[in-house]
């Protein structure tokens, strides 16, 4: 017989193997929804259609955004998921196609499957109004065919920046039509516009306003954003003017429980955990097992599919009831688990973070999140993928070994009290200016004196000037290039490249797709490659081609592939001096290769044999900090323990940092060099994960003393005797003696030498 969520928790209270590794239980009330009045303006047919879908009144913040932009300003509305914020757009759109049949809008997700969603939803209401409105998505998948009638007829057009960028800016003449009328500008999940991406995207937006006052249009802007700490800066830097911000919710919502539990510890000595997968599992099948709609996130997409196999399998389910779902999946599967989610057909989901955007999978009981997502907006969107308007919703954070987490298991006052992060882009990083003053020249040529955005560009003109690309002729620069700066210009990293995966058992299929960057990790000769629970074995990877050749297999282990990192200091821009040696800063070459991989059996997760791979290195230049420890610091210590010391502070150090670098610990990466060929010092590396840097090694220059405390805290607060997971690493990677020794290290480098014999 099913339980509810609330019976299921009640049980959970009276069962202390279940309760004692509970580090936190909050219990977040309900909250009455607030009401008010759709704004006078609004045509008669929408309210009534509004009346139609049941609506009489609006929520607060949906009428007091609607009222503003019909106005005429420009508004930012911040609110949790699910609270409505698709009427806070659709509703102004439409009121103004009604008045003046010719105005067009454009509207901008950050990914083709949010554009799809969003289409369903709005075709669905022109539907039901009977009104004579054409939307349409542009993407790469438009077949070429439909495109003309989209520029032609479309009065809402909805895209991705990308193809913004490259398929509609540079053909502006072709879309006359939409720019001369361009009334309105939504941008949805604005959130999503940070670091480099972001920093791109709002050059982007540069140039379309700058295409829209050459037709003589001023679209008003409506933007919608998760919940961060700084939506109103954010927001006017990305889109370049000033806005209101709508930012308090009158949607109602459910009680909410926010359970943070760290996994009972199975081995002292080794500071060993029960691993966060069976232990999610475990927490999953509960609710599942009730018939409750759960959402598992996990941290990687391996993690996805073992999951995967083990709730399948304890739930004895065939894979109707529940799907794995991340990035690599190909969107026809993607929609179809969707619909199944919406409809409960689908009972539950397992899902990397390609969940945590907006796409509208209906309101889920439970959401077990197997690891610490990385930051606290991340963590707050994964738990909120549960919750009802009415009715109890549960989250639950099962803790990783990893350092990250076993903080927050210790401090979830952290979790539970620290304000989300800040979005931060920097429009102006000269490198992606650049980039973008390209575009905008070769879009429409620049008057002399004329600003790109708030930024002059004169300097830059002569700059592109001499080197062949523009020329000046009066008071206009030109576009005198043949090439065409659009297409080689990328928004997002090259790792977003993909290779695609191919299923040579049945004629050729193609299963799904990866990264290149991630491709030698996953997709190596002989890796077990799991898709939807289902096996398969690579039997080529051709790099070049970006292709992977697979064959369905039933094996009882997976496969998990070493990552080699090398990096090389091209340049140094900064140095200081700190108590046990020096810090600096500058850039570097990092040099990754996967060199072997290892068999890991499913269940017991022993390692039961391992293989070598081939493949080339794949070299990135970026940001880094590092110190060197001198010669006065590591005196009297064997190298074997200066070297153990320093992987152990290495580990430590990249999965800390991010907490103060308010960052994802995958956007940071460490290196540790016994006798570094650069300082010719034992030297700690953290380097920016994206090419080129966004600013997080330039940070963590700044504050080293900060995070080094912080690595000693961990290490005197953690129960193990000689290094585990949850601190310098288990002894077998950082070697032995990592903890003592690293303590050691961080004792010379704060300048406690009294504590250093300890
Ligand atoms: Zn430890």
């Amino acid at each position: 017989m099913s339980l509810s969520l609330e019976q299921v928790l009640d049980q959970l209270r009276t069962e202390p193997d279940w309760i004692a590794p509970i580090q936190a239980w909050e219990v977040q009330p309900a909250h009455p929804g607030q009401y008010a009045d759709p704004p006078a303006v609004l045509d008669p047919r929408l309210v009534a259609w509004l009346r139609s879908r049941g609506i009489q009144r609006l929520y607060s913040h949906q009428a007091e955004a609607i009222a503003a932009s019909l106005r005429g300003e420009d508004v930012v509305v911040v609110t949790p998921t699910a609270s409505g914020k698709t009427l806070c757009y659709n509703l102004p759109v439409l009121q103004r196609i009604l008045e003046r049949p010719e105005a067009r809008a454009l509207y901008l997700f950050p990914t083709k499957a949010l554009a799809q969603d969003q289409y369903a939803v709005f075709q669905e209401a022109v539907e039901e109004l009977g009104i004579p409105v054409k939307a349409y998505t542009y993407d790469g998948d438009t077949p070429t065919a439909a495109r003309r009638a989209i520029r032609a007829a479309g009065h809402v057009v909805m895209t991705n920046p990308d193809m913004l960028h490259a398929g509609i800016l540079p053909y502006h003449t072709r879309w006359v039509n939409l720019f001369e009328n361009l009334e309105y500008v939504v941008v949805d999940e604005l959130h999503h516009y940070r670091g480099v991406f972001g920093s791109h995207v709002a050059n982007v937006l540069r140039r379309l306003q700058r295409i829209c006052e050459f037709y003589g249009s001023r679209p008003r802007i409506i933007a919608c954003s998760a919940t961060i700490a700084n939506p109103r800066q954010h927001a006017e830097k990305l889109l370049g003017r000033p806005v209101r911000v709508v930012d308090r919710s009158g949607a109602p919502r459910g009680e909410r429980h926010v359970i943070i539990y760290n996994p009972p510890v199975v081995n002292q000595q080794l500071g060993i955990r029960r691993g966060v997968l069976p232990e999610a599992r475990r927490w999953a099948e509960r609710f599942l097992r009730n018939g409750i709609p759960t959402i598992v996130f996990a941290r990687t997409r391996l993690a996805v599919e073992v999951l995967l196999t083990y709730l399948r399998d304890a739930l004895g389910d065939g894979g109707e009831r529940v799907r794995g779902y991340r990035g690599g999946y190909l969107p026809r599967e993607r929609r179809e688990i969707e619909r199944g989610l919406r409809e409960g057909r689908v009972l539950g989901v397992v899902a990397t973070n390609a969940l945590e955007l907006g796409i509208d999978i209906g309101s889920l009981q439970a959401a077990v999140l197997a690891g610490y997502p990385g930051s606290v907006a991340s963590f707050w969107q994964q738990a909120g993928r549960a919750g009802r308007r009415q009715g109890a919703a549960a989250g639950v954070l099962v803790a990783s070994s990893s350092p990250l987490d076993q903080y927050i298991a210790r401090h979830p006052e952290f979790l539970l009290s620290t304000p989300v992060e800040a979005a931060y882009i920097n429009p102006d990083n000269l490198y992606i200016l650049v980039s973008h003053i390209q575009c905008a020249a070769f879009e429409l040529p620049f008057r002399s004196g004329e600003r790109f955005g708030d930024q002059p560009v004169d300097d830059v003109l002569t700059f592109l000037a001499e080197q062949g690309l523009v020329q000046r002729a009066g008071d206009r620069w030109h576009w005198i290039s043949d090439t065409f700066p659009a297409h080689e210009i990328s928004l997002r990293s090259a790792a977003e490249e993909n290779v695609v995966i191919i299923d040579v058992s049945r004629g050729a299929r193609v299963i799904g797709e990866v990264d290149r960057f991630s491709a030698p990790m996953l997709v190596h000769e002989q890796a077990i490659y799991i898709h939807e629970g289902q096996q398969y074995q690579v039997e080529r990877l051709d790099f070049e081609e970006n292709k992977a050749y697979v064959r369905p297999v039933n094996v009882d282990y997976y496969t998990d592939a070493h990552l080699a990192v090398d990096l090389k200091v091209l340049d140094t821009l900064a140095t200081r001096a700190v108590s046990g040696g020096e810090a600096a800063r500058g850039e570097v070459a990092v040099i990754a290769r996967a060199t072997l991989f290892k068999k890991i059996k499913l269940y017991t997760h022993e390692n039961v044999g391992w293989g070598r791979i081939h493949l080339p290195e794949l070299e990135m230049h970026t940001a880094a900090c590092w110190f060197s420890l001198a010669e006065g610091a590591v005196e009297g210590l064997p190298p074997a323990t200066v070297q153990s010391g320093l992987h152990g502070l290495a580990y430590l150090l990249g999965r800390l940092a991010p907490l103060y670098l308010l960052c994802d610990p995958r956007d940071l990466g460490t290196v540790a060099q016994l006798r570094s060929p650069f300082t010719g010092r034992p030297t700690v590396f953290l380097y920016d994960a994206y090419p080129g840097g966004v600013g997080l090694a330039d940070k963590a220059y700044e504050i080293l003393e900060l995070l080094w405390q912080a690595a000693a805290e961990a290490i005197d607060a953690c129960p193990c005797e000689a290094g585990c997971p949850a601190c310098v690493g288990p002894e077998n990677e950082s070697g032995s003696g990592a903890k003592a020794a690293a303590r050691h290290l961080l004792a010379r480098l704060l300048a406690r030498a009294g504590e250093a014999a300890r």
